[in-house]
């Protein structure tokens, strides 16, 4: 490894451990805000909005995002540090994490002056929520099978078509959708021709959210059906045809942000050894459980130097296979295997659900362990991630 964090990168930590040190506890400490009425996504929701306001009044909420709109310009190493300090300090998530993270980066790069004034201070005071449309029933892994339309009339779209998996979108009021509007291009074998990046009002007439519930009880992903919807040309990210460069951006700003994760799993694991010291002594000195966590430790250690040796290829302008796809793999399958192994480490205790009277840490451990399925898909599909190893690095045939 040949990377090493400079005084100014250094700065950056203490600064913003400080700036936690002075705000986060008292806001962890409200928990979940809301009536106990709300449904318990409603109350999650609150909660991160709350947290992301904080984090934009110490300019703390987008530091990728040039200073005049409230960022920080930072660098990636700056970036690895943010990731590092907010994922051991256990920080909750934030509103419009699509916003902040993927939607804003792009509206600052392919908006329009108008564009940008309209939609930038509502992403990051957390005054708007935001979602992303880009998944359809066809269309996942293979996202350039899209196929929700959207013809032109006048100065307005009509957009029809179905849109699937779409997170918090009925509790947001704009998304990033893609469309299709050269309908013809799937058939001539040019499927990532005519597709268009359209900012979607979702309260408008023809566009209507179908919470989903998930296993877990919540309901955090919607069907998205539009029908005969009618959307401002105005409302278009870049220009026509021009929204596979637009959501390629999206998604790059996705993998970069991957980079903490082994230190969210260490956190976890270090969490669930000392609530099972509190609440289960007896099955830390099981054998069989002891293994299980030292196999995990270490797991987790060579995932984060995985990830550092990708960062060090970044640095460097290489190429950040093998190491990036298999770190993702790396975290489907700890997180997957540590909320399996928190609910045994508990023993009955793991499967009481969260708002139970007896439930430990909130019934985290029931919740989590259904919930951590969702990382063999999101970020990109375990199989899929094989394909990009066997293309890239191994450069297996194709028969
Ligand atoms: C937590 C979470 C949040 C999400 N939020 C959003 C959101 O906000 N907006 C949005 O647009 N979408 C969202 N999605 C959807 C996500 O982008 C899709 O689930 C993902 O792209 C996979 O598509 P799919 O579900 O259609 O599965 P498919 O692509 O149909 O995959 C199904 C299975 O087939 C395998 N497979 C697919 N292609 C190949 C191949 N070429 N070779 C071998 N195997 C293959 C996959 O690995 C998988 O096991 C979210 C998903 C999750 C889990």
């Amino acid at each position: 490894m040949d990377f090493a964090y400079g005084p100014e990168d250094e700065a950056f930590r203490t600064e913003l451990q400080e700036w936690l040190d002075a705000n986060l506890g008292d806001f962890v400490d409200q928990g979940e805000i809301g009536d106990e009425h709300s449904d318990l996504t409603t109350r999650t929701m609150a909660r991160r909005q709350a947290w992301q306001r904080r984090l934009n009044e110490g300019r703390w909420a987008a530091i990728n995002w040039p200073v005049e709109w409230g960022g920080r310009e930072a660098t990636t190493m700056q970036n690895v540090i943010y990731s590092e300090v907010m994922a051991k300090a256990r920080t909750p998530g934030i509103y419009n994490a699509n916003g902040i993270w993927q939607i804003g980066p792009m509206i600052i790069r392919w908006g329009t002056d108008e564009q940008k004034q309209r939609w930038l201070p509502g992403i990051l005071d957390a005054s708007e929520h935001w979602c992303q449309g880009f998944t359809e029933p066809q269309a996942g892994s293979d996202l350039a099978n899209l196929r929700t339309t959207a013809v032109a009339d006048g100065d307005e779209y009509v957009v029809n078509g179905t849109k699937i998996w779409i997170s918090t979108a009925h509790l947001a009021r704009w998304g990033l959708f893609l469309v299709r509007t050269d309908p013809d291009a799937i058939a001539r074998g040019a499927k990532h021709e005519g597709i268009t990046a359209l900012i979607v009002d979702l309260h408008v007439d023809g566009v209507k959210c179908n919470p989903i519930r998930e296993i877990t009880g919540e309901a955090m992903f919607d069907e998205v059906v539009f029908t005969d919807a009618r959307l401002p040309v105005a409302y278009r990210l870049g220009s026509e045809g021009e929204g596979w460069n637009v959501a390629m951006g999206t998604l790059t700003h996705e993998r970069v942000g991957t980079g903490g994760l082994a230190i969210g799993l260490r956190a976890e694991l270090d969490s669930m050894v000392a609530i099972a010291r509190t609440h289960n002594p007896g099955a830390l000195a099981d054998p069989g459980i002891r293994e299980r966590i030292a196999r995990m430790y270490t797991q987790v250690e060579l995932t984060r130097l995985l990830n550092a040796r990708a960062l060090s290829k970044v640095l460097k302008g290489e190429k950040t296979w093998p190491e990036v796809p298999i770190a993702k793999l790396q975290w489907s399958h700890l997180s997957q295997a540590l909320a399996e192994l928190y609910v045994d480490v508990l023993g009955p205790m793991g499967v009481l659900a969260k708002g139970g009277p007896d439930a430990v840490a909130g019934g985290h451990a029931a919740h989590n362990y259904p919930w951590q399925r969702f990382t063999s898909i999101g970020a990109g599909a375990t199989e899929v991630q094989k394909n990009i190893i066997a293309d890239r690095a191994i450069k297996l045939p194709r028969r």
